[in-house]
Order: structure tokens, then C-alpha cells, then sequence
């Protein structure tokens, strides 16, 4: 059997709280490399299965060594210390994807793989929270060293490799030198030049409306295009899911999330904030008592809210509900039949799914009706503080993005 190269396909995230937060695909990249032939080592959480010692087991035993000061024993089972640098060691690449949440593991392993000079191929996800959310200047230097390639997402990984599939074949040397001499071309090619106008500065700009208004959609356009920061409920619970499991079941069940648990993401989010980040929240806050909270939080931290509305009639907004599908490797929203027939991402080619709450008539219709009565009472409650733009929604999502520039340039 002819030598297999090895890669390390790293997965990040709290090994003490939800991996799957920040790897939460059915990852593509392992089923094409496998596919072209190379050997797979060093995933911790695919590791702790065969071990039958699933993160959630091992998480909390880790955890309950730590707070009990049992540093040696911590040491003796860190998976990190005992497997991981190990893997990272020998392998002939390493595919890793940083979480912000957490970076430690991300971390150590990269450091090790710096140090070693083994390449690696760095997803960042399209919207760069890896690296965009993550405070550690340590990490994202580790992240662009010598031999590293930053991607966008998975996809623009194995097609990478394909392209130089034999390179990749003849190991660490070998890759190691395509990508010294890709950077020799091109130096800048790790970075993600984004316009930031100066007008945006300290803005906080609140995106309500019904569902399928494309709240998210034009809050990813002010992250990707004018240096937003974002914040969408639904980004953020699903990384509360391992904690809270309650949480995932009772949203499928079309219920909002307990105000408690929103409260908490806004303030955590906005005291990270600098003063002159702008941020945008996309469909929060729904419930009245979130809005006051934020309203009281934005003017404690000197910003005034501007709200817009995108305002679209119920039956456009049921019809997308329905036909909503969610790419869980890039977390955008498509709406349209071909989506549904053709479940794949145009954007990263990830797959798309179905969410459980638009699957059920019942639970349509407990959306609908706490869109009619709760998120009405906050929408009313901006709009006595007087800082509400109604914009129209039955328009191209580039027009709207136009309506959206100009309120702001205001
Ligand atoms: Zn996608």
C-alpha cells in the first residue's frame, strides 16, 4: 500500500463546552480527503469517540479536575498535551478552523505547528469571526505564519487542494514550498481588506422586521462591507446549544428564547466593544423588556440606537419562511424554490438545511403570533423614543442595502 500523507484536520472550541460551536458542520473537508487519499490524524473530538469517551463526558471530568486543582492529573488526561501535539508533530499539513469563542487549543496547536513548520490551510469562515472576534493577537499571528493560507470556508480549502493535489501528495516539504511561493507572489494574500467608513463610527444600528425580511442578510452586508460588528440571536444561541440543550428543542418549537439568556449575549457583546466599533443587531431584540435593557446599555455607553424596519406584508413572509434554507457552514439565509429542490449553499457550497421551526405549522404560527404581539410593542417602543426608519422590503436586497446606507450616512 503505497504511504498515505497525513493531515491534521484540527477542530477548535471549548472542549469543556460545545466544539460544535465553531465546527458545526458535518465537515466536508474529511470525507474529500479521505476520498483523495490521505490519512486523517489527530482530531480530538473524533478521538474522544473512538475512546468512547465523548466530549461530553470528558469535558466535564476535565472541567471538575481543574476546578478541583488537580493540575497533575489535568495534565495527564489533556488531550491536547498527550495527543494532539503529537499528531500535529508529523503531520504533512494541518486544515484548523479557530473559533473566537475559544482559542487555547487552536492555539497550542498552532503554536506547535510554527514551530515545527508544518503548513497550514486556515478557515476563517466567510465572515471572519474566527479571526475578526478574537481579541488574541498571539493566535492570529500563529494563524498567518510563514506556511500558512487563510480561507473563507471549507469549500475554497478542497478546492485549493485539488488544484495542487500532487503537491500535496509529495508532503510536508513539498506544500511547504508551494505556499512560500504563493506568498512570495502575492504578500498580502492573507488579508481581508474590508471598507470602513469613518461615518459609521460608534453606530448601533437595530435591524427589525418580519421573518424573511433578510434582517440577517443586511446585517452581514455592514459586517462584510463597512467593518460592523454583528450580532443575530440565532448566530449566537446556536453556540449556547451544549449548555442549554432545553434551548434548541424549545426553539425548533417556534418559542422565543428566554429574555434572560438574549439580555445577557447584548451586554456581554456591547462591553466588548470599543467606542468607536460600530454594531448591528439583526431581529434582536424581539421581546419589550430586551429592548429596554438595550436602550438602557446603548445610552449608559453613549450610543443612540437607529432602528429600521424592513417592512414586508405576511404573505411574502410566510412564503419564506416555508422556503428558507440555512447554510450551517456559512450561516446565511436563501429563500426561492431552487433552494429547496437544490439544497446547496451558492455561496460556499456548504450544505443548506431546513430549520425544524419552519417545518411545522405549528410552530409558523406561534412565530406570527409573537411577531404580532411582541415584537409590535418593541418595535412601537423605538418608535415613541423616535428613532425608527420604516424602509420597504419588496425589493432586491442590494436596493434596500442602498435605502440602509443612506439612513446611516444621515
Ligand atoms: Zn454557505
Amino acid at each position: 500500500m503505497a504511504y498515505k500523507r497525513k493531515v491534521c484536520c484540527y477542530r477548535t472550541g471549548p472542549i469543556e463546552g460545545n466544539p460544535g460551536a465553531s465546527f458545526h458542520v458535518k465537515n466536508q473537508v474529511d470525507e474529500f480527503l479521505i476520498e483523495a487519499g490521505f490519512e486523517i490524524v489527530g482530531d480530538t473530538f473524533e478521538h474522544l469517540e473512538r475512546m468512547n469517551r465523548p466530549q461530553s463526558v470528558y469535558g466535564i471530568e476535565m472541567k471538575k479536575m481543574r476546578d478541583q486543582g488537580l493540575i497533575l492529573a489535568y495534565s495527564e488526561k489533556e488531550l491536547l498535551l498527550v495527543m494532539s501535539f503529537k499528531k500535529a508533530r508529523r503531520s504533512d499539513f494541518i486544515i484548523s478552523r479557530p473559533a473566537p469563542t475559544a482559542s487555547g487549543g487552536t492555539t497550542s496547536e498552532t503554536v506547535i505547528s510554527w514551530l515545527k513548520g508544518v503548513p497550514k490551510l486556515v478557515i476563517i469562515g466567510p465572515h471572519h469571526e474566527g479571526i475578526l472576534d478574537n481579541d488574541s493577537t498571539f493566535m492570529i499571528r500563529m494563524l498567518t505564519g510563514r506556511y500558512d493560507l487563510v480561507f473563507d470556508t471549507e469549500r475554497h480549502v478542497i478546492n485549493f487542494i485539488k488544484k495542487h493535489i500532487k503537491v500535496f501528495h509529495k508532503g510536508r516539504n513539498a506544500i511547504r514550498e508551494l505556499i512560500a511561493n504563493i506568498k512570495k507572489e502575492n504578500p498580502r494574500i492573507n488579508d481581508r481588506p474590508r471598507k470602513m467608513w469613518d461615518e459609521f463610527e460608534g453606530k448601533a444600528v437595530i435591524i427589525l422586521g418580519w421573518p424573511g425580511a433578510g434582517k440577517d442578510t443586511q446585517g452581514r452586508f455592514l459586517q462584510d462591507l463597512c467593518g460592523f460588528k454583528f450580532f443575530g440571536s440565532g448566530h449566537e444561541l446556536r453556540h449556547l446549544h451544549a449548555g442549554f440543550p432545553d434551548l434548541k428543542e424549545s426553539l425548533g418549537e417556534g418559542n422565543l428564547a428566554p429574555p434572560w439568556v438574549i439580555i445577557n449575549r447584548i451586554t456581554q457583546k456591547l462591553i466588548s466593544l470599543a467606542k468607536f466599533e460600530p454594531i448591528v443587531f439583526a431581529g434582536t431584540p424581539k421581546m419589550l423588556v430586551e429592548a429596554q435593557m438595550l436602550a438602557d446599555a446603548l445610552s449608559d455607553l453613549g450610543r443612540k440606537p437607529i432602528v429600521i424596519v424592513i417592512d414586508i406584508n405576511e404573505e411574502l413572509s410566510r412564503k419564506r419562511i416555508i422556503n428558507r434554507r440555512n447554510c450551517d457552514s456559512c450561516e446565511e439565509y436563501f429563500y426561492g424554490e431552487e433552494f429547496v429542490r437544490n439544497p446547496i449553499c451558492p455561496r460556499c457550497q456548504g450544505p443548506l438545511s431546513e430549520r425544524k421551526e419552519n417545518m411545522n405549522e405549528g410552530a409558523i404560527a406561534k412565530i406570527f403570533s409573537w411577531y404580532k404581539t411582541d415584537v409590535e410593542k418593541t418595535t412601537k417602543f423605538f418608535e415613541d423614543m423616535g428613532v425608527v426608519t420604516h424602509i420597504d422590503g419588496h425589493r432586491t436586497k442590494e436596493e434596500i442595502f442602498e435605502d440602509i446606507l443612506n439612513i446611516l450616512k444621515k
